[in-house]
């Protein structure tokens, strides 16, 4: 008699690890190495230095009539991709607006920061190509590489000498430079000069990914390569989702890198549009952006203030003249430890440990934004001064 077919079936599989045992195994180790992620409702009751609002545009009243203003006169979503029937005039007029303030020639616009690294790298690189990226890049600039099937280097942090010897290195038919503007775990910023100058010896192309940037450096807030064009900097990333205070993000450049873009990015492509009350709404963030340049110096003093107290308390301060403050303390269990006190006292940081940032680098990482009051400030100085009695080592 032939066995049963269910119980040859589960013998031929003996060898594999059941499901449930393997998420299980998986808990385990991130727990053990505390690097467990809980999410946490917020109910906007704590005091918030975890966030990306630097301009406080998230909470402003006249971006929120924006995208209900959008949400009426074009509906609720835009119903498809871009490439069939939800490039609505809003999406198009957005896509203008950034042109003209960045100085592009063009501008298309993602669903997410993300997607757009995603869909960009997928877009201009494959086999043939090898992509130079500074060590702290994002993870979507990592990610993206490999999705198009690309050799990813990696050189040693804002350092253009390493990235060069790198680049006298490398036979590839097609070079592409990638680095983040504003580096997002540790607020210092890429020196654009020194990497368009090793893209222009070696022609490769410099792709920025600025988005912590946009919004918030240079004169007009057009982010840390503001006054560089496309000759320099051809390939311009932005997010919407941070200083401009919505969501969504762009890339921006030349009308054949966006023609190009919009033909080859699967992310791009196979995508619904954005909600047109989003765009609605980044419309009129940008024109606050532009016009109220007042948020911009609040912030700047938020950060200074912060600074020089901070450091008159001998805080563990890192190198950085952006929103992004962190307090670098080493270990993952003291760094939860102080985020938990923090927490207690009514206020949000970010606890940033490994796999996100390098092993024993673990930090708090504390963001300020032009909503913070001197009072709000005064607070969180308060808090760090606690821990710094009671939970330190
Ligand atoms: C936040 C971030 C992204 C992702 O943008 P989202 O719009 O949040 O998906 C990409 N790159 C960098 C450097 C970021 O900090």
């Amino acid at each position: 008699m032939p066995e049963p077919v269910s119980a040859t079936a589960s013998e031929s599989v003996a060898n594999t690890t059941p499901w449930p045992e393997r998420l299980a195994t998986a808990r385990h180790e991130r727990e053990g190495a505390q690097r467990w992620r809980r999410r946490r409702v917020n109910h906007g009751a704590a005091l918030d230095f975890a966030g990306n609002d630097y301009l406080g545009l998230a909470l402003d009243p006249r971006v929120a009539e924006a995208a209900a203003v959008g949400a009426r006169r074009f509906g609720a979503g835009a119903g498809a991709s871009h490439l069939v029937s939800g490039h609505l005039a809003v999406h198009e007029a957005l896509e203008n607006a950034l042109a003209e303030w960045l100085g592009r020639e063009r501008v298309l616009l993602f669903s997410t920061g993300y997607m757009t690294n995603l869909g960009v790298l997928q877009a201009l690189a494959d086999g043939e190509t090898a992509v130079f990226q500074d060590r702290l890049n994002h993870a979507s600039l990592i990610d993206g590489a490999t999705l198009a099937g690309a050799r990813s280097r990696r050189f040693h942090h804002r350092d253009s000498s390493d990235l060069e010897r790198l680049l006298a290195r490398s036979r590839a038919a097609h070079r592409l430079i990638v680095s983040d503007g504003v580096f997002s775990m540790d607020g210092d910023v890429a020196d654009v000069h020194a990497l368009a100058n090793a893209a222009r010896r070696y022609q490769a192309w410099l792709m920025i990914d600025d988005a912590h940037g946009i919004g918030v450096l240079g004169e007009h807030g057009g982010g840390c390569s503001e006054g560089m064009g496309s000759a320099e900097v051809p390939v311009l990333v932005g997010t919407l989702g941070k200083a401009l205070g919505t969501g969504g993000a762009f890339v921006a450049g030349d009308a054949a890198l966006i023609d190009h873009v919009t033909q080859f990015a699967r992310s791009y492509v196979y995508t619904t549009a954005q909600p047109p009350a989003v765009a609605s709404a980044t419309l009129k963030a940008l024109e606050i952006v532009r016009s109220e340049p007042e948020h911009r110096a609040r912030l700047n003093a938020n950060i200074a203030t912060f600074r020089r107290e901070a450091q008159r308390l001998g805080l563990p301060l890192a190198d950085s003249t952006t929103p992004i403050q962190p307090l670098m303390l080493g270990d993952e269990a003291r760094t939860l430890r102080w985020a938990t006190s923090l927490e207690r006292a009514g206020i949000a940081v970010g606890a940033i440990r490994p796999p996100t940032v390098p092993l024993g680098q673990a930090r708090l990482r504390i963001t300020l934004s032009a909503r913070h009051t001197q009072h709000d400030i005064a607070r969180l100085l308060d808090g760090l001064a606690q821990c710094q009695r009671e939970v330190a080592p």
